[in-house]
């Protein structure tokens, strides 16, 4: 198994910003996901790791050896893209074949190595096939086989299952995830779908606004994220403006008990108050006790697995979500209250 170490990495193109300042250790046998909105810099980072873009600064390193100024076709790494650039004109075994063949692998091997590879896929037996006529699923398998031909040291994925099905994308992630960690390979992937990025990543590198924002479990990065970016961008959030009042906050002119303050927060200080849905309580008649403020239904959303009700607290709107059985019923234009559990309530740096 093989490790990354991306050192002060940095590029530009003329005057346009790409990424900046990149240090990451990608350990051995592990996948990270780069997670971020359009334009932050997934691809830059993941092209100058495969060697397909020189870094203005900063150096790659695997297994501890500068391999920056290696050409890509040097680097020994699997690579699949989105359009997964797969030959039409070959067969499906001449396709896997291929990166054998202009490395000079003998015949017999290159067959039976196909043959391992479309088994390890769950293919056996379409070796012989025209890649058009395979479905979605099955193409994106073979470049999968493909990329892992010559047991490479890192895979590197990008946005590889994004022209699938949302149904079959899911399902595709699941095998790929399993496949990978039976394989033990080193993996990045490339995606913008933080459900995607959930589902299959060790850890998420978390990149907005050409840097990273946080590295962490799909679950750290979930439940203590670093910064409102990552909040937002991490799942549905309710985040509410508040000013530090004591050991917690206030929120549209309510005390309000927090877990904890982050440090260098001083009294009065703005601050972004963050709130999951499933952690808000909606409760349909009004009792006293702490965390319970006075709103208005606006919107209810039956999806039939969960009941999401959106109430406005004072001129903010809020979105909880319960389980279905266990959501009181309402309806828009009814007052409520809605509860915040104090362990729920982390407060953000403004
Ligand atoms: P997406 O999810 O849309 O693919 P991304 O996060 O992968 O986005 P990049 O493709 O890495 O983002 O691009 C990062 C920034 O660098 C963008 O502002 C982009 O316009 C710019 N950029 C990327 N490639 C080039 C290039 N060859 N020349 C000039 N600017 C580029």
């Amino acid at each position: 198994m093989h490790d990354l170490r991306l050192e002060g990495v940095a590029k530009t193109y003329g005057t346009v910003l790409a990424v900046e300042q990149v240090d990451l250790h990608v350990r051995a046998g592990e996948l990270v996901c780069f997670l971020g909105p359009s334009g932050c810099g997934k691809t830059t980072l993941l092209r100058i790791v495969a060697g397909l873009e020189t870094p203005s600064a900063g150096r790659v390193v695997v297994d501890g050896r500068d391999i920056t100024p290696l050409p890509s076709h040097r680097r020994e790494f699997g690579m699949v893209f989105q359009s997964l650039a797969l030959f039409g004109h070959l067969g499906v075994g001449e396709n896997i074949a291929y990166p054998l063949r202009i490395r000079g692998v003998p015949a017999e091997r290159r067959r039976a190595r196909v043959e391992e590879l479309l088994a390890l896929v769950r293919l056996p037996g379409v070796a012989d096939r025209r890649v058009t006529q395979l479905s979605g699923g099955q193409r994106q398998r073979i470049a999968i086989a493909r990329a892992l031909a010559m047991d490479p040291k890192l895979l590197l994925l990008d946005e590889p299952l994004s022209a699938l099905d949302a149904k079959l994308r899911e399902a595709m992630q699941i095998e790929l995830r399993l496949l990978q960690q039976r394989l033990g390979i080193t993996t990045i992937l490339v995606t913008h779908d933080q459900r995607e990025a959930m589902t299959m990543a060790d850890r998420i590198v978390v990149m907005g606004n050409h840097r990273i924002q946080q590295v962490g479990t799909p679950l750290e990065i979930y439940r203590r994220p670093a910064n409102t970016f990552v909040a937002d961008f991490i799942g549905t959030s309710n985040l509410l403006p508040a000013r530090v009042a004591g050991t917690g906050v206030r929120f549209a002119g309510h005390p309000i008990a927090v877990a904890a303050l982050p440090p260098g927060l001083s009294e009065g200080a703005e601050a972004t108050l963050l709130v999951r849905p499933e952690e808000l309580h909606v409760l349909p008649a009004a009792a006293p006790g702490p965390n319970r403020l006075p709103a208005t239904v606006a919107f209810v959303r039956d999806v039939g697995s969960l009941v999401e009700v959106h109430v406005d607290c004072g001129d903010t709107r809020l979105v909880t979500a319960g389980l279905r059985k266990d959501q009181p019923a309402v309806a828009p234009g009814d007052t409520v209250q809605v509860n915040l559990p104090p362990e729920a309530c982390l407060v953000l740096a403004a």
